[in-house]
């Protein structure tokens, strides 16, 4: 069976793995990241992969978050990794000999989540990362969807209030900006000093899994959060419903711990945002099967899947 490794560069780690053909870690490894330029992370990648111990020379795949061109290995633009302009895939096969492929990290995702995860036997599929932003990666008639330059499913700057909150990526009003985690702890610090009576007055940070919990816990302020954010989940889901009609959406990131909390309104709020919802089956919505380790084997499937 072959093996390939597998790298998730995020904003804030680096995690490394080793990925079999049936998509299984059998080894791994995480780091701190520290991306200071280019170089630095192509060190970082070789130190990973150097730990990783793999006796034979393996192929590597990158995950990145931002705007990559597959095709070229260019990483155009990070707004959570603050790189930019960098021939990144050149920059590591040169510090580790290996042969590399870039792309980015929610495209490697939701492939994981289709070959192996929820997504399985579908033929148009989507998967939605919902984190500290949002991410997405779309499969179109059983195939990867890119775009011309690898821009495209970029589904949490797609614009749902022109005056809306500044957003990462440099505009207003972006569905990220109403329907991430980040969204829910703004709402949740612009709100909380009307609600003494909250679990969550007082706390300072006040963090997206306390808000989770207290509306787990029955508290009536966080419950409120947590309808609205998944009441704007499921509007921007109807929307991509009418542009893709997937048969199944997968949803992903760190949101899916809590996904029973939020899926019966967000579902709702999709359907009342799709058109002619009542005369046409609606996808099916999933929590991701695959979790925190669908940017590892996604990344590695970009070389498994060459050597097909
Ligand atoms: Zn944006």
């Amino acid at each position: 069976m072959k093996n390939a490794i597998g790298i998730d560069l995020g904003g804030t780690k680096i995690a490394a793995g080793i990925v079999d053909e049936a998509g299984t870690i059998i080894a791994r490894h995480e780091m701190a990241s520290d991306l200071d330029d280019g170089d630095s992370v192509a060190k970082q990648i070789a130190e990973l992969v150097a730990a990783l111990g793999s006796k034979t020379e393996l192929g590597i795949g990158i995950g990145a978050a931002g705007i990559v061109d597959y095709a070229t290995g260019h990483y155009a633009f990070g707004p959570n990794t603050g790189l930019h302009d960098l021939d990144l895939a050149q920059m590591v096969a040169k510090e580790t000999g290996a042969h590399v492929r870039l792309d980015n990290d929610a495209n490697c995702a939701a492939w994981a989540e289709h070959r192996f995860g929820v997504g399985r036997g579908t033929r148009n599929f989507m998967c939605v990362t919902l984190g500290t932003g949002i991410g997405g990666g779309f499969v179109i008639d059983g195939h990867r969807f890119r775009g011309a330059h690898g821009g495209a499913a970029e589904i949490g700057h797609v614009l749902v209030a022109p005056d809306g909150p500044p957003c990462g990526c440099g505009r207003r009003g972006c569905w990220e900006q109403f329907a991430s985690g980040l969204a829910m702890e703004r709402v949740a610090r612009e709100e909380v000093a009307a609600h003494p009576e909250s679990a969550l007055h007082g706390l300072d940070p006040l963090r997206g899994p306390a808000i989770t919990l207290a509306a787990r816990d029955g508290d009536a302020f966080a419950k409120s959060i947590v309808d609205e954010t998944a009441k704007w989940v499921g509007w921007g889901l109807g929307s991509l419903v009418n542009v893709l009609e997937p048969e199944c959406i997968a949803i992903g990131g760190g949101i899916v711990r809590d996904w029973d909390l939020f899926a019966e309104r967000a579902h709702d709020a999709m359907l009342e945002r799709m058109e002619a919802s009542s005369r046409r089956p609606a996808p099916k919505l999933l929590a991701a099967a695959l979790s925190a380790d669908a940017g590892i084997v996604g990344a590695a499937l970009l070389v498994l899947d060459e050597d097909a």
